[in-house]
Parts: structure tokens; sequence; C-alpha cells
């Protein structure tokens, strides 16, 4: 549970400390842990040794602490990882994109025949299903311990990630099937999901609706009773991947108590895409890129589509938990790539400046661009450790637990890694904005990371309301 401040120690937040005081004994245990570890509330030092702590860490974990050191286990998975970067996918990046050039006219929504290398050579390397938690699938990785690996796929997140089976969207598909289908479902598409050998989407947003307040979702999904099947009616769009032939199920969200309690309105479904009354209509570009070898992000017309009742997923009407559920770890994901696609950029960005020779003297030797760099290292780290702190407190206690800093990861690292990419094209030139380097498709990855799985100000918004709760006074 959350302390709320009494109105006392309320007064003493707005003297400008932000603490309240604690047992001092918990304080004199914490003082001894000594070592490459970071102190949850180490902002707060000075008040710590006065005996003090922060509202903020009481009830999570105060005694607990953040080791972010690698491990021996961490630094051996991370030499694979690099290894398979080094020798398999950054050479394979040349052949992948002439691929998905050469097949755009007779083929646009398929994988390019290297794809399919690149992932035996990830299995037979052990780089498989990495993201999943247990060890019956995966290779048993907290979130902290998977975190450096992520972000080391995602200096190449056109190849790395799905080579891995470790892509959105089927990871957040694989934890949902894992968790809410039945073992007829599970059979049916968790196996060949997490085998890879095909591809799956996810259904949510709407044309119709604004859709990052998903109590707006329209779709229909409605029993009959008669003949025992659900049927879903409603026009989606974005459901990234769904254009690809190796797409074969949707998880769709829709609304089937319309008068129930707010969050209780919505239920998850199944939908196998070869289904009558499933239509796909197009794929919507984004920033240009039509995201051909990743199947697009298709606009779908489920018109009165039939599925047996048992492709509910979960409980009817709880489709906000299964939400919630898939989105925790799928943003936190996305931000651990999000770092490997600012630490690229920023490589790409440190060797280009000390090449390049302009008005008499590299471009490193500028003012403007040292500051580039010397933000750029800034804001990585900061981001880096922004995205660990959340994966320990979602490792320690729990999703829910880890809301504030979840939220805070989706802002801040986008913006991070956009800024990053943006100085990096910038120093580039013309260079920069052209197909010659990766860095307009690692560009238009970050910016559309501002939106995906929810804008910018909607993870503000939530962060904000969660902070202010605990400062509301009890009658409020
Ligand atoms: C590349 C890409 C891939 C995607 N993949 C998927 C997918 O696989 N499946 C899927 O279901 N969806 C997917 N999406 C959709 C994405 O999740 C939505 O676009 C997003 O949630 C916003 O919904 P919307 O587009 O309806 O914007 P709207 O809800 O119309 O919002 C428009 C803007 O209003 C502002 N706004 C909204 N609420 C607030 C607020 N409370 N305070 C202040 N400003 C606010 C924000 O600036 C927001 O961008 C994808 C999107 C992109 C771009």
């Amino acid at each position: 549970m959350e302390a709320s401040p009494s109105p006392v120690y309320g007064a003493r937040l707005l003297s400008g400390f932000g603490l309240i005081p604690i047992a001092s004994s918990n304080l004199a245990a914490s003082a001894k842990v000594k070592g490459p570890h970071l102190r949850l509330g180490a902002l707060h030092a000075s008040g710590a040794s006065a005996g003090l702590t922060c509202i903020r860490c009481v009830g999570r974990s105060t005694l607990s602490f953040m080791d972010f050191g690698y491990s021996p286990t961490v630094e051996q998975w991370r030499e694979r990882v690099q290894a398979f970067l080094d020798e398999v996918i950054v050479p394979s990046e040349r052949t992948f994109h002439d691929e998905v050039r050469a097949q755009a006219a007779t083929n646009p929504w398929g994988r390019p025949p290297i794809m399919a290398e690149l992932k035996a050579q990830a299995r037979e390397r052990g780089l498989w299903n990495l993201f999943l938690p247990g060890t019956e699938h995966g290779a048993g990785l907290t979130n902290l311990e998977y975190a450096p690996l992520a972000e080391l796929s995602g200096r190449s997140p056109m190849l790395a990630p799905e080579a891995m089976n470790c892509a959105a969207p089927d990871t957040g598909n694989m934890e949902v099937l894992a968790h809410f289908a039945t073992p007829a479902l599970q059979e049916r598409w968790l196996k060949p999901l997490l085998d890879g050998t095909i591809r799956s989407a996810y259904s949510m947003t709407e044309p119709e609706v604004a859709s990052s307040d998903a109590n707006n979702i329209a779709t229909r999904i409605e029993l009959d009773e008669s003949s025992d099947e659900l049927v879903v009616t409603g026009r989606k769009w974005w459901s990234s991947g769904a254009m690809a032939p190796e797409c074969k199920v949707s998880v769709v969200m829709g609304l089937s108590a319309p008068l129930g309690e707010r969050h209780r309105r919505h239920s998850m479904v199944a939908v196998p895409l070869d289904t009558p009354g499933v239509h796909v209509v197009r794929s919507t570009h984004v920033l240009g890129y039509a995201d051909g070898p990743h199947g697009g992000h298709a606009e779908i017309l489920y018109d009165a589509v039939r599925v047996p009742r048992d492709h509910l997923l979960g409980e009817w009407n709880r489709g906000f938990v299964i939400g919630q559920a898939r989105l925790g770890p799928g943003r936190i994901h996305h931000c651990m790539r999000l770092i490997g696609m600012a630490e690229r950029a920023y490589d790409l960005m440190c060797v280009r400046v000390q090449e390049r020779v302009a008005f008499g003297k590299p471009l490193a030797a500028q003012g403007v661009v040292q500051e580039w760099i010397a933000q750029s290292r800034i804001r990585i780290e900061q981001a880096r450790l922004l995205v660990l702190k959340a994966a320990w407190l979602m490792d320690t206690v729990g999703n829910r637990g880890a809301a504030v800093e979840i939220s805070a990861i989706k802002v801040a690292v986008p913006e991070m890694a956009t800024w990053v990419i943006d100085r990096a094209m910038q120093a580039h030139g013309g260079l920069g904005v052209c197909q010659d380097t990766p860095l307009p498709e690692l560009y238009a990855q970050a910016r559309m990371l501002h939106l995906a799985d929810g804008p910018d100000e909607v993870h503000k918004m939530a962060l904000a309301r969660r902070e202010l709760k605990r400062y509301a006074s009890p009658q409020t």
C-alpha cells in the first residue's frame, strides 16, 4: 500500500525536500550496503542521513537495492547476442534491404528470404524467445536481465528482434495466449508462435474513435447463445503485421457489455485471420515506410465474424485486465530496444564527425557538435537507468508496482531516442536523411513509438494521476 503524507508531513513536503521520517533502524540497515549498488531513493541521500526517506519509496521495497551490475550470466548472454549481431545480423542488413526492394512489386508483405536463415542461426545459438521469463520456453531471464539483451537487438530493429523471435506484437500476444487462452488455443496458436512458424496481430485501435482512450473501443463482440459463438463486428486499423502471409491470428479487443462498469465493458478474443468476414482492407505507412517485411499495419474490417465461444481470452468483459497485462512487458521491451537504436545512431555520429572536415577542421572540433555528443551520452545513460529501474521494479514488486516507471520510460525513452537520432542525422548532412545509413529508419521507429502503445500525453496523464493520488487528502 502506498503511504499518504499526513498534513504535517505535507507541510514539510512543501518546504522542498519531499521527505518523511521513518524508523532510523531501517536506514542503518540500508546504509551498510556498499559497492556498485544504486540505492533506491538515492536522490534523497541528504534526507537519508537525517533519518528520512522519500514517500515515493515507502511501501515499495524501502530496504531493497537496485544492483545494475551485469551478473556473469548476463555478461555471457550479452557476449552471445553481441557476437550474433556482429557476425550475422549487421552483415546481413544490406542483403535484407536488397531483398525487400527486389520483392516489393510481387510480394510486398512477405519476409525476405534471408529472415529464415537469420532465425535458424539465432536458434542454433540458443538466442530464441529470450523475452519469456520462464525456463520452459525462454531462457528464464528476469526483466532486468533481459533488458541489456533487448537493447542490443534494438541496434538492428528491422532484423534482430524478429530473428530472435522477440518481436512485437508477437511477444505480447504470446504472453496473452500463455496466460489467458484455453489449452486447445495454446496448441493451435501459442505453439507455432513460440516456434516462429507463424505471426500474429493485435487489433485494438479503430479509425472511428480516439483509441488512446481504450474505453472508446466500439467494435462489438456479442455472444450468440444459439450457436455458442462469439460474433465480432467493427473496423480496426494499425493492426501491425496483419498483411503478412505468415500472420494467422489476431487478438481483438471489443465492446461486449456497453452498459457495464467502465473497465468491465470489453472482452478479448482470438480471431483466425482466415475466418469468413475478416477483410484486410489496406495497410497504412509510417512516415512513408510501408514496413513490408514486418507485415505492414493493416486496416481490417471484421464483418460479423463468428468464432467458437472458447476463443474468448480470459473472462468475459475483462479485456482491460488482459490489455494491462499485455502492455507492461511490451512497453518495456520497446524502450529497451530504443536504447539500442540510440546507441547505434550515437556510434554513427561519433565516427562521422571525426572523419568529416568542414571549414578546415573535423566536425568533431565544433563546440556545437561536442554539445550534441555530450547531451546524447547524458540522455542515453539517464534513459537506460530509468528503464533498468522499471525492469527491476517489475521483477520485484510487479507490473502494478512499476506503473509510474513504466509510464515514465514510455515517454522519456522515445523522446531521448528521437533527439539523439535527429542529431546524428544532422551531423551526417544529406547522408543522414537518405537510404545509405540506417538513421532515417531508426528515426521513423523511434518517432512512431511516441504513439504506438499509447501516446506520450496519455502516459503523462496516467503518471500524473498516480502521483497526485498520493498527495490527495483522505476526504477528496
Ligand atoms: C506504427 C504504429 C503501430 C501500431 N501498432 C498497433 C497495433 O499493432 N495494434 C493496435 O491496436 N494499435 C496499434 N497502433 C495504434 C496506436 O496504439 C494508436 O495510434 C494510439 O494508441 C493513439 O490512438 P489514436 O491513433 O486513435 O489517437 P487519438 O486517440 O485520436 O489521439 C490523438 C492525439 O490526441 C492526444 N491525446 C489523446 N489523449 C490525450 C490526453 N489524455 N491528454 C492530452 N492529449 C491527448 C495525443 O497527442 C494523441 O496522439 C499503432 C500505431 C502506430 C503509429
